[in-house]
């Protein structure tokens, strides 16, 4: 990783590398933090921040969901990551803000800790590699079953939540694969570890509904809105593996992945590697985020230098 000039500490500017924490912090041990992805895209009128009201009201729910009492406003934490990007001088980066219980009593309940706070910004690239727009990636069905709500709620952005996510991912990478495609509990078709999953069949795109137990994704909305204005036609439907196998397209959508084409599940192909709804809804992701559709400029919030 490549270092910034800034990063934002409990309403401070510090040092990039000063902004440090104590190995005893709370949410260090027990996964008691939450957070948020975002990015900032390059655009005609500078850089531009891709639905940040829709990141940031996220991140005041999952920490509303975990008794969080964050000291900030949605506008303050917009505004914070704004300046963060002017200060630190970049085009093009990804944004992380974490809330966490700090350090301060150890054991389990976080309630008589200071909450923290903390935004940093970093230049990332697509986070499937470069190629995962265009040629894809091959994914495989994990072994570890996506988390459900009945034990950990899954629309808070928690980073206990992400160690499921990490076992997945370690376990794809180290059978040769770029990523996993997790199933719920009973065997139907969630989501990626850190991103949301789509697929066409006839002419028809569809993704799980919430209730096969994902996150509900922001560029998973953007997809969606994309559809509707577009006349693509789409169904919230659930779909077991091997549906997934006989798909005529299939690709992730996420902040940090883009959208990004899966060419193969355990080791089928999917469909004829022509992926023309797909190029469509990458087309428009790509116009919307850097500046180049009037239509969706209400998504984009300029970071004045
Ligand atoms: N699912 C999971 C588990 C994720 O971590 C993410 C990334 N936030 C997504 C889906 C995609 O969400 P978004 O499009 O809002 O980045």
């Amino acid at each position: 990783m490549r270092s910034l000039s800034k990063i934002w500490m409990d309403g401070k500017l510090v040092d990039w590398d000063e902004a440090k924490i104590h190995v005893l912090t709370h949410g260090l041990h027990y996964g008691y933090a939450v957070f948020e992805g975002i990015r900032c895209f390059a655009t005609p009128r500078g850089p531009a921040i891709f639905r940040l009201p829709e990141h940031i009201e996220r991140f005041l729910n999952s920490a509303k969901i975990y008794r969080m009492a964050l000291p900030y406003s949605q506008k303050e934490l917009e505004r914070a990551c704004a300046d963060l990007v002017a200060q630190n001088k970049v085009n093009e980066c990804y944004i992380r803000p974490i809330a966490f219980s700090a350090y301060g009593e150890m054991g389990l309940s976080p309630l008589k800790n200071k909450i923290s706070v903390a935004i940093a910004c970093w230049e990332w690239g697509a986070y499937l590699g470069k190629d995962s727009a265009d040629r894809g990636v091959k994914a495989t069905i994990s072994s570890w079953v996506r988390i459900d709500s009945k034990s950990l709620p899954i629309q808070a952005k928690c980073a206990a939540n992400y160690a499921n996510s990490a076992l997945a991912k370690m376990e794809a990478l180290s059978g040769g694969y770029d990523e996993a495609i997790m199933l719920n509990s009973v065997g139907v078709v969630a989501e990626g570890p850190g991103e949301n999953i789509f697929r066409v069949k006839d002419d028809i795109l569809s993704t799980p509904p919430a209730s096969s137990g994902i996150l509900r994704g922001i560029t998973r909305d953007t997809v969606i809105q994309f559809a509707a204005d577009n006349g693509i036609k789409f169904f919230r439907n659930d779909s077991t593996r091997e549906e997934l196998y006989t798909s005529d397209e299939l690709f992730f959508a996420g902040t940090a992945a883009g959208l990004a084409r899966i060419r193969e599940v355990d080791g089928r192909p999917i469909g004829t590697g022509k992926y023309p709804i797909t190029a469509k809804l990458q087309k428009l992701y790509d116009d919307a985020t850097h500046g180049k559709a009037k239509r969706y400029e209400k998504w984009l919030r300029y970071v004045s230098r």
